[in-house]
Protein backbone atom coordinates (compact mmCIF):
# COMPACT_ATOMS: atom_id res chain seq x y z
CA UNK A 1 0.00 0.00 0.00
CA UNK A 2 1.78 3.21 -0.80
CA UNK A 3 1.96 6.28 1.60
CA UNK A 4 0.01 9.84 1.30
CA UNK A 5 2.26 12.47 1.51
CA UNK A 6 1.97 13.76 5.57
CA UNK A 7 2.02 16.91 4.94
CA UNK A 8 -0.94 16.57 2.71
CA UNK A 9 -2.53 13.76 5.72
CA UNK A 10 -2.39 16.84 7.94
CA UNK A 11 -3.43 19.29 5.31
CA UNK A 12 -0.17 21.87 6.50
CA UNK A 13 2.82 23.09 3.81
CA UNK A 14 5.61 21.83 4.20
CA UNK A 15 6.98 24.91 6.08
CA UNK A 16 4.21 24.91 8.87
CA UNK A 17 5.51 25.64 12.36
CA UNK A 18 4.99 23.53 15.26
CA UNK A 19 1.94 25.37 16.66
CA UNK A 20 0.39 25.21 13.13
CA UNK A 21 0.99 21.49 12.75
CA UNK A 22 -0.17 20.40 16.50
CA UNK A 23 -3.62 22.96 15.55
CA UNK A 24 -3.78 20.24 11.83
CA UNK A 25 -3.20 17.54 13.76
CA UNK A 26 -5.80 18.34 16.35
CA UNK A 27 -8.12 19.15 13.41
CA UNK A 28 -7.90 16.00 11.37
CA UNK A 29 -7.41 13.90 15.00
CA UNK A 30 -11.29 15.01 16.12
CA UNK A 31 -12.80 14.66 12.56
CA UNK A 32 -11.91 11.01 12.23
CA UNK A 33 -11.98 10.13 16.54
CA UNK A 34 -13.38 6.88 16.66
CA UNK A 35 -15.75 8.00 19.57
CA UNK A 36 -17.66 10.48 16.43
CA UNK A 37 -17.06 7.43 14.08
CA UNK A 38 -17.74 4.37 15.94
CA UNK A 39 -16.93 1.11 13.97
CA UNK A 40 -16.06 3.10 10.84
CA UNK A 41 -12.68 1.45 9.73
CA UNK A 42 -12.26 3.91 7.28
CA UNK A 43 -12.10 6.83 9.85
CA UNK A 44 -9.87 4.50 12.25
CA UNK A 45 -7.42 4.58 9.19
CA UNK A 46 -7.53 8.29 8.59
CA UNK A 47 -7.05 8.79 12.77
CA UNK A 48 -4.10 6.33 12.33
CA UNK A 49 -2.46 7.83 9.60
CA UNK A 50 -2.98 11.42 10.96
CA UNK A 51 -1.12 10.18 13.97
CA UNK A 52 1.38 8.27 12.11
CA UNK A 53 2.12 11.74 9.81
CA UNK A 54 1.68 13.84 13.47
CA UNK A 55 4.62 11.65 15.05
CA UNK A 56 6.66 12.10 11.92
CA UNK A 57 6.20 16.08 10.91
CA UNK A 58 6.39 17.03 15.10
CA UNK A 59 9.86 15.45 15.86
CA UNK A 60 12.50 17.63 13.61
CA UNK A 61 15.18 15.30 13.51
CA UNK A 62 12.19 12.71 11.90
CA UNK A 63 10.83 15.81 9.72
CA UNK A 64 14.50 16.25 8.27
CA UNK A 65 14.93 12.76 7.69
CA UNK A 66 11.26 12.45 5.78
CA UNK A 67 11.77 15.84 3.91
CA UNK A 68 14.58 14.15 2.51
CA UNK A 69 14.37 11.23 1.81
CA UNK A 70 10.48 10.80 2.03
CA UNK A 71 8.73 7.44 3.87
CA UNK A 72 11.89 5.58 3.26
CA UNK A 73 13.41 7.98 5.35
CA UNK A 74 11.75 7.55 8.67
CA UNK A 75 9.74 4.00 7.85
CA UNK A 76 12.63 1.22 9.50
CA UNK A 77 11.28 -0.62 12.03
CA UNK A 78 10.35 2.59 13.89
CA UNK A 79 6.88 3.01 16.20
CA UNK A 80 4.17 4.82 14.02
CA UNK A 81 3.50 2.59 10.87
CA UNK A 82 0.37 1.47 10.22
CA UNK A 83 0.50 -0.86 13.03
CA UNK A 84 -0.06 1.76 15.48
CA UNK A 85 -2.01 0.84 17.93
CA UNK A 86 -4.78 3.08 19.20
CA UNK A 87 -3.62 3.04 22.92
CA UNK A 88 -0.39 4.40 21.92
CA UNK A 89 -1.79 7.38 19.71
CA UNK A 90 -4.47 8.08 22.91
CA UNK A 91 -1.60 8.17 25.48
CA UNK A 92 0.03 11.33 23.16
CA UNK A 93 -2.83 12.91 23.18
CA UNK A 94 -2.13 13.88 26.91
CA UNK A 95 1.13 15.64 25.95
CA UNK A 96 -0.81 17.65 22.64
CA UNK A 97 -4.23 18.71 23.99
CA UNK A 98 -4.04 18.53 27.87
CA UNK A 99 -5.12 15.60 29.45
CA UNK A 100 -9.22 16.62 28.96
CA UNK A 101 -9.59 17.48 25.73
CA UNK A 102 -11.16 14.17 24.99
CA UNK A 103 -12.90 13.65 28.14
CA UNK A 104 -14.98 16.86 28.04
CA UNK A 105 -15.26 17.02 24.52
CA UNK A 106 -16.83 13.52 23.84
CA UNK A 107 -19.25 13.51 26.53
CA UNK A 108 -17.42 12.52 29.67
CA UNK A 109 -15.88 9.51 31.07
CA UNK A 110 -12.38 9.68 29.55
CA UNK A 111 -11.56 6.57 27.40
CA UNK A 112 -10.04 4.08 28.59
CA UNK A 113 -6.12 3.60 27.73
CA UNK A 114 -4.79 0.46 27.81
CA UNK A 115 -7.25 -1.15 30.03
CA UNK A 116 -7.51 2.05 31.99
CA UNK A 117 -4.16 3.27 32.95
CA UNK A 118 -1.19 4.69 31.12
CA UNK A 119 2.28 3.26 31.17
CA UNK A 120 5.74 3.96 33.12
CA UNK A 121 7.07 7.43 31.15
CA UNK A 122 9.04 6.82 27.88
CA UNK A 123 12.44 6.17 27.76
CA UNK A 124 14.27 8.70 26.21
CA UNK A 125 15.98 8.37 22.50
CA UNK A 126 19.87 7.33 22.59
CA UNK A 127 22.10 8.57 19.72
CA UNK A 128 24.93 6.71 18.69
CA UNK A 129 28.00 7.54 15.68
CA UNK A 130 28.79 5.22 12.92
CA UNK A 131 31.52 5.46 10.95
CA UNK A 132 31.72 3.72 7.38
CA UNK A 133 33.84 3.09 5.24
CA UNK A 134 33.24 3.48 1.35
CA UNK A 135 32.85 0.04 0.40
CA UNK A 136 30.43 -0.63 3.29
CA UNK A 137 28.50 2.75 1.39
CA UNK A 138 28.71 1.14 -1.52
CA UNK A 139 26.77 -2.28 -0.71
CA UNK A 140 25.22 -1.32 2.88
CA UNK A 141 25.82 -3.06 5.44
CA UNK A 142 24.92 -4.95 9.00
CA UNK A 143 26.21 -3.24 11.80
CA UNK A 144 25.82 -5.24 15.49
CA UNK A 145 26.75 -2.42 17.51
CA UNK A 146 26.50 -2.45 21.64
CA UNK A 147 24.60 0.18 23.40
CA UNK A 148 24.98 1.17 26.74
CA UNK A 149 21.52 2.19 27.93
CA UNK A 150 18.72 1.36 30.29
CA UNK A 151 17.17 -2.27 29.69
CA UNK A 152 14.42 -3.71 30.91
CA UNK A 153 14.55 -4.85 34.40
CA UNK A 154 15.20 -8.98 34.23
CA UNK A 155 14.63 -9.41 37.62
CA UNK A 156 10.73 -8.07 37.76
CA UNK A 157 10.22 -7.96 33.82
CA UNK A 158 10.17 -4.07 34.35
CA UNK A 159 7.45 -4.16 36.85
CA UNK A 160 9.41 -2.55 39.10
CA UNK A 161 7.22 -4.73 41.76
CA UNK A 162 9.41 -7.18 44.01
CA UNK A 163 6.85 -9.84 43.21
CA UNK A 164 2.73 -9.95 42.26
CA UNK A 165 1.39 -9.21 45.30
CA UNK A 166 3.11 -5.61 45.61
CA UNK A 167 1.24 -4.04 43.13
CA UNK A 168 -1.62 -2.95 44.40
CA UNK A 169 -4.20 -1.37 42.62
CA UNK A 170 -4.37 2.85 43.41
CA UNK A 171 -6.78 3.38 45.81
CA UNK A 172 -6.90 6.89 44.27
CA UNK A 173 -8.18 6.31 40.81
CA UNK A 174 -9.60 3.11 41.32
CA UNK A 175 -6.78 1.85 39.08
CA UNK A 176 -8.81 3.99 36.26
CA UNK A 177 -5.41 6.00 36.48
CA UNK A 178 -7.55 9.26 35.73
CA UNK A 179 -9.53 11.09 38.42
CA UNK A 180 -12.58 13.06 37.71
CA UNK A 181 -13.33 16.90 39.06
CA UNK A 182 -16.58 17.79 38.68
CA UNK A 183 -17.00 21.88 38.47
CA UNK A 184 -19.64 24.51 38.59
CA UNK A 185 -19.37 27.00 35.92
CA UNK A 186 -21.30 29.96 34.15
CA UNK A 187 -22.06 27.22 31.57
CA UNK A 188 -23.31 24.83 33.69
CA UNK A 189 -21.43 21.77 35.06
CA UNK A 190 -18.35 21.05 33.33
CA UNK A 191 -16.53 17.66 33.92
CA UNK A 192 -12.66 17.02 33.71
CA UNK A 193 -10.32 14.71 33.43
CA UNK A 194 -7.27 14.56 34.97
CA UNK A 195 -4.23 12.18 35.40
CA UNK A 196 -4.28 10.51 39.18
CA UNK A 197 -1.63 12.13 41.42
CA UNK A 198 -1.16 9.06 43.22
CA UNK A 199 -0.37 6.80 40.86
CA UNK A 200 0.98 8.78 37.82
CA UNK A 201 -1.89 7.51 35.42
CA UNK A 202 -0.39 3.88 36.07
CA UNK A 203 -3.63 2.67 38.10
CA UNK A 204 -1.22 0.81 40.54
CA UNK A 205 1.13 1.43 43.49
CA UNK A 206 3.64 -0.85 44.48
CA UNK A 207 3.95 -1.42 48.13
CA UNK A 208 7.46 -3.31 47.61
CA UNK A 209 9.95 -2.37 45.37
CA UNK A 210 12.49 -5.03 43.27
CA UNK A 211 15.66 -4.62 44.93
CA UNK A 212 17.50 -4.82 41.31
CA UNK A 213 15.92 -1.61 40.01
CA UNK A 214 14.57 0.35 43.11
CA UNK A 215 10.98 -0.24 41.56
CA UNK A 216 12.17 1.99 38.19
CA UNK A 217 11.72 -1.23 35.88
CA UNK A 218 15.17 -0.96 34.28
CA UNK A 219 18.69 -0.95 34.96
CA UNK A 220 21.73 0.28 33.09
CA UNK A 221 23.16 -2.24 30.95
CA UNK A 222 24.05 -3.12 27.48
CA UNK A 223 22.62 -4.88 24.43
CA UNK A 224 23.71 -5.43 21.45
CA UNK A 225 21.85 -3.82 18.74
CA UNK A 226 21.56 -5.16 15.09
CA UNK A 227 21.11 -2.37 12.73
CA UNK A 228 20.85 -2.77 8.50
CA UNK A 229 22.18 0.51 7.01
CA UNK A 230 21.00 1.12 3.27
CA UNK A 231 23.36 1.55 0.65
CA UNK A 232 24.40 5.31 -0.12
CA UNK A 233 24.12 6.35 2.88
CA UNK A 234 25.92 10.14 3.76
CA UNK A 235 28.09 11.29 6.19
CA UNK A 236 25.67 13.73 8.78
CA UNK A 237 22.61 11.26 7.80
CA UNK A 238 20.41 10.12 10.65
CA UNK A 239 18.87 7.08 10.72
CA UNK A 240 15.91 5.97 13.46
CA UNK A 241 15.69 2.68 14.91
CA UNK A 242 12.10 2.35 16.74
CA UNK A 243 12.56 1.44 19.88
CA UNK A 244 16.16 0.43 20.53
CA UNK A 245 16.49 3.22 22.92
CA UNK A 246 16.44 3.51 26.94
CA UNK A 247 14.04 1.69 27.80
CA UNK A 248 11.01 3.52 29.51
CA UNK A 249 10.09 3.10 33.12
CA UNK A 250 7.86 0.40 34.65
CA UNK A 251 6.76 -1.01 31.23
CA UNK A 252 6.47 2.24 29.34
CA UNK A 253 7.68 3.06 25.79
CA UNK A 254 11.32 2.49 25.10
CA UNK A 255 12.75 5.22 23.27
CA UNK A 256 14.82 5.03 19.64
CA UNK A 257 18.02 4.55 18.52
CA UNK A 258 19.61 7.34 16.22
CA UNK A 259 22.27 6.68 14.05
CA UNK A 260 24.23 9.36 12.96
CA UNK A 261 26.62 8.49 9.82
CA UNK A 262 29.85 9.23 9.21
CA UNK A 263 32.62 8.50 6.27
CA UNK A 264 35.78 7.39 7.00
CA UNK A 265 38.23 8.70 4.64
CA UNK A 266 39.61 6.83 2.04
CA UNK A 267 43.47 7.07 0.73
CA UNK A 268 42.82 6.68 -2.82
CA UNK A 269 39.21 7.62 -3.78
CA UNK A 270 37.48 10.84 -2.68
CA UNK A 271 33.07 11.07 -2.64
CA UNK A 272 31.47 13.95 -4.12
CA UNK A 273 27.49 13.31 -3.95
CA UNK A 274 27.00 10.20 -5.74
CA UNK A 275 30.01 10.88 -8.10
CA UNK A 276 33.92 9.41 -6.67
CA UNK A 277 37.11 11.19 -7.81
CA UNK A 278 40.36 8.89 -8.25
CA UNK A 279 43.64 11.19 -9.27
CA UNK A 280 45.75 8.39 -11.86
CA UNK A 281 49.87 8.90 -11.97
CA UNK A 282 50.79 7.56 -15.02
CA UNK A 283 54.48 7.68 -16.20
CA UNK A 284 55.76 9.91 -18.95
CA UNK A 285 56.38 6.59 -21.44
CA UNK A 286 52.65 5.19 -20.48
CA UNK A 287 51.30 8.64 -21.70
CA UNK A 288 53.10 8.30 -24.45
CA UNK A 289 52.89 4.44 -25.57
CA UNK A 290 49.15 3.89 -23.73
CA UNK A 291 49.38 1.14 -21.48
CA UNK A 292 46.87 -0.57 -18.92
CA UNK A 293 46.53 0.32 -15.61
CA UNK A 294 44.30 -0.55 -12.62
CA UNK A 295 42.49 1.80 -10.72
CA UNK A 296 40.93 1.14 -7.19
CA UNK A 297 37.17 1.73 -7.42
CA UNK A 298 34.57 1.59 -4.15
CA UNK A 299 33.91 -1.94 -5.32
CA UNK A 300 37.44 -4.03 -6.03
CA UNK A 301 39.87 -2.76 -8.67
CA UNK A 302 39.38 -2.11 -12.64
CA UNK A 303 41.20 -2.31 -15.13
CA UNK A 304 41.40 0.98 -17.85
CA UNK A 305 43.07 1.78 -20.97
CA UNK A 306 45.28 4.60 -21.21
CA UNK A 307 45.32 5.13 -25.09
CA UNK A 308 48.66 5.95 -26.78
CA UNK A 309 49.27 10.54 -26.22
CA UNK A 310 47.20 10.30 -23.39
CA UNK A 311 47.67 14.34 -21.43
CA UNK A 312 48.07 15.31 -17.89
CA UNK A 313 44.60 16.10 -16.86
CA UNK A 314 42.44 13.57 -19.01
CA UNK A 315 39.12 12.48 -17.31
CA UNK A 316 38.21 8.89 -17.95
CA UNK A 317 34.75 8.14 -16.19
CA UNK A 318 33.90 4.73 -15.22
CA UNK A 319 30.09 4.67 -15.59
CA UNK A 320 28.55 3.09 -12.24
CA UNK A 321 31.29 2.50 -10.49
CA UNK A 322 30.11 5.53 -8.44
CA UNK A 323 28.16 5.41 -5.07
CA UNK A 324 24.10 4.02 -5.29
CA UNK A 325 21.71 7.39 -4.63
CA UNK A 326 19.64 5.82 -1.34
CA UNK A 327 16.57 4.48 -2.30
CA UNK A 328 17.10 4.05 -5.72
CA UNK A 329 18.44 2.36 -8.91
CA UNK A 330 20.72 5.29 -9.86
CA UNK A 331 24.26 5.04 -9.16
CA UNK A 332 27.09 7.25 -9.92
CA UNK A 333 30.41 6.95 -11.79
CA UNK A 334 33.70 7.08 -10.95
CA UNK A 335 35.52 9.86 -12.57
CA UNK A 336 39.78 9.07 -13.24
CA UNK A 337 41.97 12.24 -13.49
CA UNK A 338 45.43 11.58 -15.08
CA UNK A 339 48.14 13.04 -13.75
CA UNK A 340 51.01 11.94 -15.50
CA UNK A 341 54.73 12.11 -13.66
CA UNK A 342 57.37 13.85 -14.58
CA UNK A 343 60.75 12.01 -13.10
CA UNK A 344 62.75 13.46 -10.66
CA UNK A 345 65.55 11.46 -10.87
CA UNK A 346 67.73 10.20 -13.42
CA UNK A 347 70.87 8.00 -14.31
CA UNK A 348 73.26 10.11 -16.41
CA UNK A 349 72.36 7.48 -18.94
CA UNK A 350 69.15 8.69 -18.81
CA UNK A 351 69.96 11.89 -18.67
CA UNK A 352 71.71 12.14 -21.77
CA UNK A 353 68.82 10.04 -23.64
CA UNK A 354 66.37 12.74 -22.43
CA UNK A 355 69.15 15.25 -23.45
CA UNK A 356 68.46 14.02 -26.86
CA UNK A 357 65.08 14.48 -27.33
CA UNK A 358 65.01 17.96 -25.48
CA UNK A 359 64.64 20.01 -28.69
CA UNK A 360 62.77 17.94 -31.08
CA UNK A 361 59.59 19.74 -32.23
CA UNK A 362 57.12 16.16 -31.34
CA UNK A 363 58.09 17.19 -27.32
CA UNK A 364 56.83 20.50 -27.81
CA UNK A 365 53.40 21.33 -26.40
CA UNK A 366 50.77 21.77 -28.81
CA UNK A 367 47.49 22.60 -26.11
CA UNK A 368 45.54 23.07 -29.60
CA UNK A 369 45.84 19.50 -30.57
CA UNK A 370 44.06 18.55 -26.74
CA UNK A 371 40.76 17.09 -26.99
CA UNK A 372 39.55 18.84 -24.47
CA UNK A 373 40.14 22.50 -22.61
CA UNK A 374 41.39 23.20 -19.70
CA UNK A 375 37.62 24.50 -18.62
CA UNK A 376 35.91 21.66 -20.29
CA UNK A 377 37.42 19.42 -17.50
CA UNK A 378 36.75 21.52 -14.99
CA UNK A 379 33.14 21.31 -15.85
CA UNK A 380 32.93 17.79 -16.71
CA UNK A 381 34.80 16.94 -13.28
CA UNK A 382 32.22 18.68 -11.38
CA UNK A 383 29.27 18.54 -13.11
ZN1 LIG B 1 13.33 -4.79 38.83
ZN1 LIG C 1 -4.23 6.22 40.77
Amino acid sequence: MSKRDYYEVLNVSRNASAEEIKKAYRKVAMQYHPDRNPGDKAAEEKFKEAAEAYEVISDPDKKAQYDRFGHAGVSGNGRGGHSADMNDIFSQFGDIFGEDVFGSFFGGGGRSRGGGRSRGARGSNLRVRIKLSYEEIAKGVNKQIKVKKHVTCAVCSGSGAKDKTSVQTCGTCGGSGQVRKVSNTFLGQMQTVTTCPTCNGEGTTITHKCSACKGEGRVYGEETVSIDIPAGVQEGMQLSVGGKGNAGERGGANGDLLILIEEERHKDLHRDGVNVAHELHISFTDAVFGSQVEVPTIDGRAKIKIPPGTQSGKIFRLKGKGFPAINSYEKGDQLISVSVWTPQTLSPEEKTMLEKLQHSPNLQPQPEKSDKSFFDKVREMFG
